[in-house]
């Protein structure tokens, strides 16, 4: 028997790789559901996902597992509102929002163009998000409109961020179809773990000693281990240090009966007026979000804010008073994402030692798509191991 730790999307892609090959596989998580860090609440009639979150279905971890189909899935605009002040410009796909292109509010045309090249572009290892962008020439539109965009994807300033994995993620956004599941993010899991046949939840693992996981619900004998945990609680179970800081995000839920725009695009502020780095009407993207006659507006802080500092910078990036709003939720998520600073390297190799295997966005890439291959990776390493044979 092979034992899975944590069944968040890594652990549910290792689990299912190992399932497919015909290996025995169980799956162990202390919490109540699986999806890790992705989950939604259902309060008041309200859909609220625990930290705002887009699913990419063209990342290729989704497709690989064909879990599209399964999912009523609302797909989002291919372009963003940037607020500059009182003016709003829609910028986003060429294709798509092709006149935007010209307007000099979102930077200049030849930053645009060098925009194009940076997406075919190589980044150095040791370089910035932020210093590979500069240097492939698109200051003006970085500064308008990446940056404050960019802190949203990675909620980090993007000289913190690696390169190497910053072009690695606006590549797949860029080519991307992104959007939430009509019931809220946690369908995506939810689907994944159907097909996993043998998964315990509410069972907290406390302890591997050499082949035996010890859990909060007695001792599992295991042939192998996958530890597909976070990474505060890999470090734990392994005794290993950790390397990687971990970034934190709050979303702020607040509805409304006169929502400030028809659409589902995502705002931000080209000129950082306050807290919140992005918002959505997350209800026009998907209606069940919202009750009838209401609209749920979903914000991203990644700073310490209070609401009403939150609510003040609302206004002002809707365009339009946000006093009559009501303030939902918020959900402040300490672990939001590993940061992958410049240098850091993305693992080659799964393997822990003799018995242990890691999964996990922290290996590989801070998203869903880097969680699933982490989780494929690192079963199929052990598969190989175990010498199983490739189907
Ligand atoms: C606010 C926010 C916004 C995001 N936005 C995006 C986005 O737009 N696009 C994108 O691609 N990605 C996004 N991500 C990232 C993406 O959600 C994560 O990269 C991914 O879900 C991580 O999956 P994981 O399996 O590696 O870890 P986790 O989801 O953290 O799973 C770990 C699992 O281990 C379990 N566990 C922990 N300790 C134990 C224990 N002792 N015993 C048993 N089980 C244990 C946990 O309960 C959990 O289920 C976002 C994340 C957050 C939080």
């Amino acid at each position: 028997m092979y034992v899975v730790i944590g069944a968040g999307l890594a652990g549910l892609s290792a689990a299912l790789t190992l399932q497919d090959a015909g290996a025995d596989v169980v799956v162990i998580d202390s919490a109540d559901r699986p999806g890790g860090r992705i989950a939604s609440d259902l309060i008041d009639g309200f859909i609220l996902d625990r930290g705002f979150q887009l699913i990419n279905l063209n990342y290729p971890e989704i497709k690989r597992w064909a879990i599209a189909e399964e999912l009523d899935f609302k797909v989002a605009p291919r372009s963003i509102r940037v607020s500059f002040g009182s003016e709003f410009v829609t910028l986003g796909d060429p294709r798509t929002s092709f006149l935007s292109s010209f307007s000099s509010a979102s930077g200049s045309l030849s930053s645009k163009a060098a925009f194009l090249k940076y997406l075919i572009s190589k980044p150095d290892r040791a370089e910035s998000l932020e210093d590979h962008l500069l240097r492939s020439g698109c200051s003006d539109l970085y500064r308008k409109v990446l940056k404050p965009f960019l802190q949203g994807v990675f909620l980090a300033d993007p000289s913190r961020v690696s390169a190497v994995v910053g072009r690695e993620i606006i590549g797949t956004f860029i080519s991307g179809r992104s959007g939430v599941p009509a019931d809220g993010v946690a369908s995506l899991p939810l689907a994944l773990a159907k097909r996993v046949k043998n998964l315990k939840l509410n069972t907290r693992v406390e302890e591997i000693r050499g082949k035996v996981v010890a859990t909060s619900d007695g001792d599992f004998a295991a042939e192998k281990v996958i530890v597909a945990t976070d990474l505060t609680t890999a470090g734990q179970l392994l005794g290993a240090d950790q390397v990687k800081p971990l970034l934190s995000a709050t979303t702020w839920y607040h509805s409304t009966e006169d929502s400030p725009t028809d659409t589902a695009q995502l705002v931000i502020d080209s000129q950082n007026r306050g807290p919140v780095v992005n918002s959505i009407v997350i209800s026009n993207l998907a209606e069940h979000y919202a009750p009838v006659g209401q609209s749920l507006v979903s914000s991203t802080t990644i700073y310490h804010a209070s609401e009403s500092e939150v609510r003040r910078h609302l206004a002002l990036v809707w365009g339009r008073s946000t006093e009559e709003w009501r303030f939902l939720a918020k959900y402040e998520i300490h672990s939001a994402l590993p940061l992958f600073a410049p240098g850091a390297e993305q693992v080659k190799n799964y393997k822990y030692n003799e018995n242990i295997y890691c999964a996990g966005d922290y290996l590989n890439a801070p998203s869903q798509n880097g969680a699933l291959l982490s989780g494929r990776l690192a079963a199929e390493e052990l598969l190989l191991d175990e010498g199983f044979q490739r189907s």
